[in-house]
């Protein structure tokens, strides 16, 4: 939960505005593992909400697509969202609203933009080497044997001897 108090943007005229501070430690929203949320939101009282805006920073622990070793990528969320009032429908664009106490939890939207900027192949490095296809080693960590010696599947080999002179 990432839970702010508008109560009392709630009440204000249009175009108050307040600006509120995020800085937490890891959490997990559903299937998403943040290692911290950082950054500064305003919010302004405008006609028919309150309007979020403002960058946060954080850090998503995913597997690198290469190799599948767990990385820390860093993302950058730019929200700009009005959040509705108490009572106003929750909809596709507007999935947050004050609840009846004050509160806002901005989840829906920091797990929506979160995937929206999340790269879709991952990598832990730009020259990540990958794991071997045959034996599944993490070459960054050192090639495997595989390269050295080519094997040969011996009923292959049976054919070969098969073969006349010039197809070998
Ligand atoms: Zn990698
Ligand atoms: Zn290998």
């Amino acid at each position: 939960m990432i839970k702010v108090d508008l109560s009392t943007l709630v009440h204000a005229r249009p175009g108050e505005r307040e600006v509120v501070v995020i800085d937490l430690d890891e959490f997990s929203l559903d299937d998403l593992e943040f290692k911290f949320l950082k950054g500064e939101l305003s919010f302004t009282r405008v006609a028919d909400g309150i309007l979020a805006e403002g960058a946060l920073h954080t850090a998503i622990r995913v597997k690198c697509t290469r190799c599948l070793t767990p990385v820390d990528q860093p993302v950058t969320l730019k929200l700009e969202d009005i959040i509705n009032f108490p009572g106003a429908d929750r909809t596709p664009e507007r999935p947050v609203r004050v609840t009846g106490d004050g509160w806002a939890d901005l989840s829906p939207l920091i797990r929506e933009y979160a995937w929206v900027n999340l790269p879709v192949s991952p990598i832990c490095s730009p020259d990540c080497k990958g794991i071997c296809p045959r034996c599944g080693k993490n070459i960054n960590l050192g090639e495997c044997t595989c390269s050295e010696e080519e094997e040969i599947d011996p009923r292959w080999e049976a054919l070969r001897e098969l073969l006349p002179e010039e197809e070998q």
